[in-house]
């Protein structure tokens, strides 16, 4: 890619108008500056800069994955369905897998990821343990059928991924490969420019026990963005010590206050069923109060859940202690004999099992319904007035809440997953009988390990945090190219052969300098909003004027910086070009 770019030659339909579907700045701007099209539903194509952008993230993982001796592959993306069936995930991935028969009637489908079919191919040929461990990897299309595909290049149904492999014999090893493509992705965020936390997660559909996804942190600002579903999700991390958590695992520790009062009192509270309504009634703190909910688990058992009044039931954390809990319907709720609105621990009818949010465990008396249409309790006492037969993690931790680590209060962000590792453990060796013979001769089924990057996510998460109301301000590391060189006028026999000059001279200066000269008989005006919008991190202005006194002007996209320099002495004094002096450009992190 070190070649000059002329702005006539480009395919670059720019667009002055948002596109009517499209939410966020990622979406909106790549369409905008024509490096993406819209061809069905979460299926886009790449035009000539967007893959160039592509290329680039594409790189820099290649380049991470090779360094810590990875080996790529290519695995075709049509898989037989033979091997889904026997895992077993051709039914328990449900329709988001993209299924086909061929013409013979034979079933497959387009590979969302590609567990199945690396098991496959190595099992019988993989076969000694001093083989171990091994780890391989592809950059490759990927097929989801989404439920809900949105937001440009970050849920599509078609995208591209780097997925690895590793392959084991001992947990020791796993650890270790594990915790080197950690360190891989965290480099991979840093050389495009993200600023990300790597954040403990859920396993999900992989399976598996351990997990850390990486999260590029997302503009706080625009309230839209809060999907679960969509690829952002709320984290709280500590602005103090390393602790990052999802909010689906992170343990909760609340700051619960203290209603002051000797003994049990029965209020009456007409027409009082919300915990906000309570606060207000008795003008305390939601913090002060004890909220009820009710559900029963998969075996029918009925249990009364109550957790701090200014936090939410957590669904994953219940589940674990109560597999299957859901809520009652109100039917099922009357059935009870709980009265909606002023549910409590005190009294709760025979055969109800009443669980505690183990924050709860630090207030003696709560304030909390008291199972008797408008009435609650203030200062019920725990193992006086009621009692609690399980105790639990079970709300959902929020900022403010503290710190498992450290003690200190955690902030909230918004984040967009670019990236997860998983240990896997044997989940796919044993279902496809994938093994090894182990040094005594035994076989052993493959420990194993799998790390996927969302290449086009990344992309799209990098203009995420690269923009502005004129456009893309890329990272130089993953821009289409460097520099731009704007002649004010084309066509004379001054500005646009000094232009042609001034691209050679910098060439010769930085063999790896990607230079672009926009070319076009267009006004100034055009190409200046061109280039903001397309986002080249730098600019370099000629013009009459300016070569009179021997001067170009150049702007600095990321900061918006001007400044004349002398066009004689421009590659001397563009000390931020020195990197591309080299015909070699190191792993570093490139960024402006
Ligand atoms: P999500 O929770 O966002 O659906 P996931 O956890 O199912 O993603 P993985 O199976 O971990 O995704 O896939 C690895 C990476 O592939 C993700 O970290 C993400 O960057 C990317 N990815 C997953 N689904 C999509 C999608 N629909 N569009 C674009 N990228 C995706
Ligand atoms: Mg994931």
């Amino acid at each position: 890619m070190s070649e000059i770019l002329y702005m006539s030659n480009l395919y670059v339909p720019t667009l002055k108008e948002d596109p009517a579907d499209a939410e966020i700045a990622s979406h909106k701007l790549l369409m905008r500056a024509g490096m993406i099209r819209k061809v069905a539903s979460g299926i886009y194509a790449f035009l000539p800069l967007g893959m160039r952008v592509l290329q680039k993230v594409e790189n820099i993982v290649r380049e991470e994955m090779n360094a810590t001796g990875a080996q790529e592959i290519l695995m075709p993306a049509l898989q037989p369905a033979e091997l889904w069936l026997e895992s077993g995930r051709w039914d328990d991935y449900g329709p988001e897998l993209m299924r086909m028969n061929d013409r013979h009637d034979h079933g497959f489908c387009l590979g969302p990821t590609h567990e199945e079919l690396i098991t496959a191919l190595v099992r019988n040929e993989l076969r000694s343990y001093r083989q171990l461990p091994t780890t391989l990897y592809q950059i490759q299309t990927k097929y989801r059928d989404e439920i809900r595909p949105r937001f440009g290049l970050l849920r599509s149904r078609e995208f591209i991924m780097k997925d690895a492999y590793s392959f084991h014999s001992s947990v020791e090893s796993l650890q270790e490969t594990y915790d080197q493509m950690s360190e891989a992705y965290g480099t991979i965020c840093e050389r495009c420019g993200l600023d990300y936390r790597p954040v403990e997660a859920d396993s999900g559909q992989i399976g598996g026990k351990v997990t850390t996804e990486f999260m590029a942190l997302a503009d706080s600002g625009e309230a839209e963005l809060v999907w679960c579903d969509c690829g952002f999700a709320a984290d709280v991390y500590c602005p103090n010590c390393d602790y990052a958590a999802n909010t689906e695992v992170a343990e909760c520790i609340t700051q619960p206050q203290e209603y002051e009062v000797a003994a049990m009192e029965k209020i009456s509270t007409p027409g009082v069923t919300t915990i906000a309504a309570l606060a207000e009634f008795l003008g305390i703190d939601e913090a002060a109060t004890v909220k009820a909910l009710v559900g029963k688990d998969e075996k029918g058992q009925v249990i009364a859940v109550f957790i701090p009044g200014d936090h939410e039931l957590n669904e994953i954390k219940i589940d674990r202690v109560f597999a299957g809990f859901q809520l009652l319907d109100d039917e099922e709720l009357e059935a009870t004999g709980l009265p909606k609105g002023s549910i409590g621990p005190v009294g709760v009818p025979e055969g109800i099992i009443v669980a505690a949010d183990q924050n709860l465990e630090k207030i003696a008396r709560w304030v909390v319904g008291a199972n008797e249409d408008g009435f609650h309790y203030v200062g019920a006492a725990q193992g006086e007035d009621f009692k609690v037969d399980v105790w639990a993690d079970l709300s959902t931790a929020k900022a403010g809440d503290i710190c498992p680590n450290c003690g200190t209060p955690l902030e909230e962000a918004r984040g967009i997953e670019v990236s997860q590792v998983f240990q896997l453990g044997d989940k796919y060796s044993k279902a496809l009988g994938a093994v090894y013979s182990a040094e005594d001769g035994s076989d052993q089924p493959f420990i194993m390990g799998c790390y996927g990057v969302g290449i086009t996510r990344t992309l799209a998460a990098v203009v995420e945090q690269h923009n502005d109301e004129y456009g893309i301000k890329w990272p130089a590391s993953v821009a289409p190219a460097h520099l731009c060189i704007i002649p004010l006028t084309v066509g004379d026999d001054e500005v646009y052969p000094a232009a042609l000059r001034l691209a050679q001279t910098l060439k010769e200066s930085f063999p790896k300098l990607e230079i672009v000269i926009d070319d076009r008989k267009e006004r100034p005006g055009v190409k200046f909003a061109d280039a903001d919008l397309i986002g080249w991190p730098t600019q370099v202005v000629v013009g009459k004027r300016g070569l009179a006194e021997g001067k170009v002007e150049v702007k600095r996209r990321a900061t918006g910086e001007k400044f004349d320099v002398s066009f004689d002495s421009l590659a001397d004094s563009l000390s931020f070009l020195n990197r591309y002096k080299q015909t070699y450009i190191g792993r570093g992190p490139i960024v402006q």
